[in-house]
């Protein structure tokens, strides 16, 4: 007797709480055993490339009443003694905990989180008591027995078998009221579940068929006689689904390819499936996620698409078929114009792929845009999850593809307080605006509070909110949209007044000349000019930007990781006071009895303007102070 082996302690309560509470649909079982036995057999397949026919290759099922067991035969590369240990032996291995994060928080919706943590073959255990797994490994002389209850261990000892692959025998519960296993075992029932789930899987699965059949010998008579024989039936029709004509694919299938395929638990937001003729013709049956992928962004996430040829598996992560914009697309390509050795030969191969990557952004994006008109909500959404790969797109290769994207860009709006386009901001500028206007900042909330943002809001212009850090750099590269050029708020000169309110300024600044050069002076270096503006309207001051690096983009390179010697580079900080607040009054009124007060009042303004900005501050504490002191003296 085999020695029994406990399932680590985590996984035997992810056994549990999957057998009982995830699946809904028990029947699922069989499509998650069968997945498992065609990916046996195309890594046979893989690896003696050339040597061997797909013909070889079957899924076998065979159900026997009597014992109540059900068996699925594969001749796939089998599982060595070490492998049935590693796959079998402990669930959920590639992330225990989040899996068991995610199902606690899940595991009331019915979502398909299974095939992500590979613990597909557990699923057997929602219908079988006891599950024995026979294995011959290719190129192994032994065979191995793994047998369990799925509850209290599992053992492994030496068997028998012929030649490579594996055989799962299943030994089903019995039925209860609300769960009838027997089902399992009906040949018509079988039947239905390879169609629903399985139909597409490449290789035949067989089953022997008790089918009644005219006697030959009573064919021409006029009472034929039946008799039942047993036939060797293929229950799939084999046709991958991205061969299948479109209109005969429902989305139920599309998404079920799509989780089985792609580990994902959620169903995709969009499908795209479509072939090219011409000099390299392709199937591409392409998948936008509705979330951001595991692990996204870590540096180890592979992007790229499946490759086939000729419907045979090639590779798994063909980079070269997608642009770093659009890595968060998943989905597969097959074409008969390659050569089935591409991966070794690939370089050769380059431009053809190339090619095929050329129609795939193309179409890609004209989904996308196609999306952005039809289906504002939808595409939102995707906005959401990714957009940040779009605006990567803009300034990727120094802005070389900024045409194709610009248009599936979306901001914040002032003005509509929703997402917007840069074309529905352009169509509705001001006669006499010259300029696209943002601000960036942290959040939206800030942003609108900036006073620049009243003032432009006051005026009726719309302005854009930036609040991702990389929102700098796509206005940067973008230069200009349909001849407008982009100007960001916060910084130089911005032209929003009349002649005549312009010449009251310049009035104003040559009256009080002296102040403002006095103000400068006492905040010696911390700013560059000190002066009146037509930019603010509720607020007493406000800190701009000369020309050059903005605030923002002096924040994202403080904050790059490392030593970065972009780190240590500042904006020029001007401080400008609106002439029409009466903090500008008193500013006069201290000048000329009291200059000491107005180098007080310029240190807090100043600080102030820092804070709006979302700035820290040199020195809190004297600041507190100063503020204290002002509303005493003010009281008196
Ligand atoms: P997944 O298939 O999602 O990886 P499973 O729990 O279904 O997770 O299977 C775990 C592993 O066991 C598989 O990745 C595979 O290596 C191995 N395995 C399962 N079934 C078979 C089979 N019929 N033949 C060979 N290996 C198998």
């Amino acid at each position: 007797m085999a020695r029994k082996k406990q399932f680590k302690a985590e996984s035997k309560r992810l056994l549990d709480l999957m057998i009982n509470s995830i699946y809904t649909h028990k029947e699922i079982f069989l499509r998650e055993l069968i997945s498992n036995a065609s990916d046996a057999i195309d890594k046979y397949y893989y690896e003696h490339a050339g040597h061997v026919s797909p013909d070889e290759f079957s899924i076998r099922i065979e159900a026997n009443k009597e014992a109540r067991t059900l068996t699925i035969t594969d001749n796939g590369i089998g599982m060595s003694k070490e492998e049935l240990e590693e796959n079998l032996g402990t669930i959920a291995k590639s992330g225990s905990l989040a899996f068991k994060e995610q199902i606690e928080d899940e595991s009331k919706s019915d979502v398909d989180i299974i095939g992500q943590f590979g613990v597909g073959f557990y699923s057997a255990f929602m219908v079988a008591k006891d599950v024995v797994v026979i294995s011959k490994k290719d190129g192994e002389d032994m065979a191995y027995r793994w047998q369990s209850d799925g509850e209290s261990g599992y053992t492994i000892e030496e068997a028998q078998m012929d030649s490579h692959g594996s055989q799962i025998i299943l030994t089903l519960k019995e039925d209860t009221d609300n769960d009838k296993y027997s089902q399992y075992l009906e040949t018509y029932e079988l039947k239905e579940l390879v169609r629903k789930y399985s139909d597409y899987i490449r290789y035949p699965i067989k089953m022997n068929v008790e089918t009644s059949k005219i006697k030959e010998e009573t064919k021409d008579s006029d009472k034929p006689e039946y008799e039942t024989v047993i036939e060797d039936q293929t229950l799939n029709s084999m046709v991958p689904l991205w061969k299948r004509q479109k209109s005969q694919i429902t989305q139920e299938e599309y998404n079920q390819f799509y989780k089985d395929h792609f580990f994902d638990y959620q169903d995709p937001q969009r499908v795209i499936h479509f072939s090219v003729e011409g000099n390299v013709s392709f199937t591409a049956l392409l998948y936008i996620p509705s979330h951001v992928p595991q692990g996204f962004y870590n540096q180890d996430y592979k992007k790229g698409l499946q490759l086939y040829c000729k419907g045979v598996f090639i590779m798994d992560h063909a980079e070269d078929l997608l642009p770093d914009s659009l890595r968060f697309v998943k989905g597969l390509v097959d074409s008969q114009d390659l050569s089935l050795n591409i991966s070794r030969e690939m370089l050769q191969h380059d431009h053809q792929l190339k090619a095929i990557a050329g129609r795939i952004e193309k179409k890609v994006l004209s989904e996308l845009a196609s999306m952005l008109t039809k289906e504002r909500e939808e595409y939102e959404k995707f906005w959401k999850e990714f957009g940040i790969n779009l605006k990567f797109g803009v300034y990727n290769n120094y802005g070389m593809d900024k045409d194709k994207f610009q248009d599936l860009l979306l901001f914040y709006s002032s003005k509509e307080q929703k997402l917007v386009t840069l074309n529905e901001y352009v169509n509705r500028m001001k006669e006499d605006q010259k300029e696209i206007y943002y601000v960036s900042g942290k959040d939206v909330e800030l942003i609108d509070k900036l006073p620049i943002v009243q003032t432009l809001k006051n005026k009726e212009f719309e302005v854009l909110y930036l609040c991702d850090e990389v929102d700098e750099f796509v206005m940067n590269t973008l230069m200009n949209y349909r001849e407008k050029t982009f100007k960001n708020a916060t910084q130089g000169d911005l032209d929003l007044n009349t002649e005549e309110e312009k010449k009251e300024l310049e009035k104003t600044k040559e009256e009080n000349k002296d102040l403002l050069e006095f103000m400068k002076e006492s905040l010696q270096d911390k700013v560059s000019e000190v002066k009146l503006s037509n930019r603010l309207s509720e607020d007493p001051v406000c800190l701009t930007a000369g020309e050059g690096l903005s605030f923002e983009m002096e924040k994202v390179f403080a904050n790059m990781p490392g030593d970065n010697p972009m780190g240590e580079m500042k904006a020029t900080r001007i401080l400008e006071i609106n002439p029409d607040h009466p903090i500008f009054a008193t500013l006069k009124d201290l000048y000329a009895k009291d200059k000491e007060k107005v180098k007080e009042v310029a240190d807090v303004l100043y600080d102030q303007a820092l804070l709006i900005e979302g700035f820290p501050i040199e020195d809190p504490i004297a600041y507190s102070r100063k503020i204290c002191e002002l509303l005493v003296d003010n009281h008196k």
